[in-house]
């Protein structure tokens, strides 16, 4: 006779068994896949632990189940992921936005509170379009340009916009970092490029594996990109721009004498993230 499941008994299952399987966050991922089964918020769940399943619910949810516990991601499962407390449309031609990420976005949002400024953002290697929406979001008159190179991604972002009902704000524009850049007056050029050493690409938590390898892979010393931003930023930023970088673990010195030895900028503030590892550089404009 097939069981009967209730949420709550299908819950302690789950978080055991993806337990097992080595996953971070095994209750909260069963949460997050069962409350989508059910087209219900996840505090529903607390409330109706007693509430037994539908075979159809139960078979839809088991195979989510067995996908996250062949470590898919929740977030290319689901297809979306919450960034800065909106729902950013995810497939495998995007890296899956970071919670690190979002202290690049709110570092970025403390230094201009007048959420009416007329801001011009740069943000070079988009991907979803996670940091420069979420910026457009929060200050209303802001405008500006995601960059990518990979014309699969600049579509994600593109729907994004739409939905965020943001696309009269952004322009998307396919380049190699600034090579089809045009405007140089931009007030913040912002960026999470690609940092993670060759020896860090060898050793890729399995989820981390469906995230686009140009979007994690920052040559051998995970470097490449800070020095071509260093290099080229100055050159569109306003005089008093700022440019702010995300960077992996221990690159702060490196990242930081890079910029320095380029002349062109004063370091402004670094910022830790949750795990006290220092996650994003503010660079200004010197001259
Ligand atoms: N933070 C990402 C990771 O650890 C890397 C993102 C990046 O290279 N910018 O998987």
């Amino acid at each position: 006779m097939n069981k009967i499941w209730t949420i709550g008994e299908l819950l302690q299952w789950t978080q055991r068994f993806f337990k097992k399987k080595g996953i971070d966050s095994p209750r909260l991922d069963s949460e997050i896949l069962l409350a989508h089964v059910l087209k219900k918020e996840r505090i529903y769940l607390y409330a109706h632990y007693d509430e037994p399943m539908t075979a159809g619910e139960l078979n839809s949810y088991r195979n989510f189940v067995k996908k996250r516990a062949e470590r898919v991601s929740v977030a290319h499962l689901l297809g979306t992921k919450n960034f800065m407390g909106m729902n950013f449309i995810v497939n495998t031609d995007v890296l899956i936005p970071r919670p690190e990420t979002e202290i690049l976005v709110e570092t970025v949002l403390s230094y201009e509170k007048n959420t009416a400024a007329n801001i011009k953002i740069l943000d070079i290697g988009t991907g979803s379009g996670a940091i420069i929406l979420s910026l457009l979001s929060y200050w209303t008159k802001a405008s500006g340009t995601g960059v990518d190179v990979s014309p699969a991604a600049l579509i994600i972002a593109k729907k994004n916009s739409e939905a965020f009902k943001l696309s009269e704000r952004v322009e998307w524009l396919e380049s190699d970092l600034f090579a089809n850049v045009f405007h140089r007056s931009y007030t913040w050029i912002v960026s999470n490029p690609p940092y993670l050493t060759q020896a860090d690409m060898q050793s890729l938590q399995p989820e981390v594996r469906r995230d686009p390898e140009q979007a994690l892979f920052g040559g051998i010393d995970g470097l490449s990109y800070y020095r071509r931003l260093a290099a080229d930023s100055w050159q569109y930023m306003m005089q008093d721009g700022y440019c702010a970088v995300e960077i992996g673990a221990g690159q702060c010195k490196a990242v930081s004498d890079i910029f320095e030895a380029a002349g062109h900028y004063m370091i402004d503030k670094v910022v830790k993230d949750y795990g006290d590892i220092e996650r994003v550089i503010i660079f200004k404009r010197k001259e």
